[in-house]
């Protein structure tokens, strides 16, 4: 009779453990991005519009971009916070400096956010018109960051059929300065490029780009 009861409550505890181990597994198949903290930060914004032709600026494109991601990312089981939601910058009212004060409080806000991952998202620019391809950035302050961005720009190879390679930057005021969370500017294509230009500002090509970085991120967290 007692082990017939002993019996029972094994049989008990294992169907409970084989239940909660396979719910884990469909939660991290589902939602690969469950429990993490991820910053974007638009660049630019405001009085600040960014690279710049004819009509078209920079800022706009990167706020679209950033919040198609936003979406994406959350869908996967991500918190996301952005730096800017709308057509603004973060400077301090007050500041005599005003693009120096935004950078530094997009530095705080991140260093602040106690986030598992940040990423920058802006538009490249150059005087030869025939340059293209998104391209990523990282200061090795961090040094998850040249994983995180060698992983990104091969996903920008082959969902975007970017030629371009990651590289290493570290005269940039703000992305020196960011020490705690990993990250990189992410320059998702050339405004100065004709079909670059023409693609960027199409809603199906944001979706691409925001769906080539969400599948950077997920094997960046993988990793
Ligand atoms: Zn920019």
């Amino acid at each position: 009779m007692k082990l017939k009861k002993h019996l029972l409550l094994l049989t008990f505890i294992f169907t409970f453990i084989i239940f909660f181990k396979v719910d884990a597994k469909i939660n991290q198949m589902q939602l690969p991005l469950l429990g993490k903290l991820i910053v974007i930060d638009p660049g630019h914004g405001g009085r600040d519009p960014g690279a710049i032709y004819k009509d078209i600026y920079e800022s706009p494109i990167n706020l679209q971009i950033s919040k198609t991601l936003m979406q994406e990312l959350e869908e996967l089981g991500a918190i996301v916070y952005l730096t800017r939601n709308g057509e603004y910058d973060i400077s301090d009212p007050n500041a005599w400096n005003k693009k120096h004060s935004d950078l530094q409080n997009r530095v705080n806000l991140i260093e602040s956010s106690n986030a598992n991952l940040y990423l920058s998202i802006h538009l490249n620019a150059d005087v030869s018109n025939t340059w293209h391809g998104a391209q990523v950035f990282y200061d090795d302050v961090n040094p998850k960051n040249k994983k995180l961005a060698e992983i990104m720009q091969n996903s920008f190879e082959s969902n975007l059929k970017s030629n371009r390679k990651y590289k290493e930057i570290s005269t940039y005021y703000m992305y020196r300065r960011i020490k705690s969370v990993p990250g990189a500017l992410l320059e998702v294509g050339f405004l100065t490029n004709s079909n670059e230009r023409y693609l960027l500002q199409k809603k199906t090509y944001q979706q691409k780009i925001s769906n080539a970085i969400t599948k950077g991120v997920i094997k960046f967290f993988q990793n």
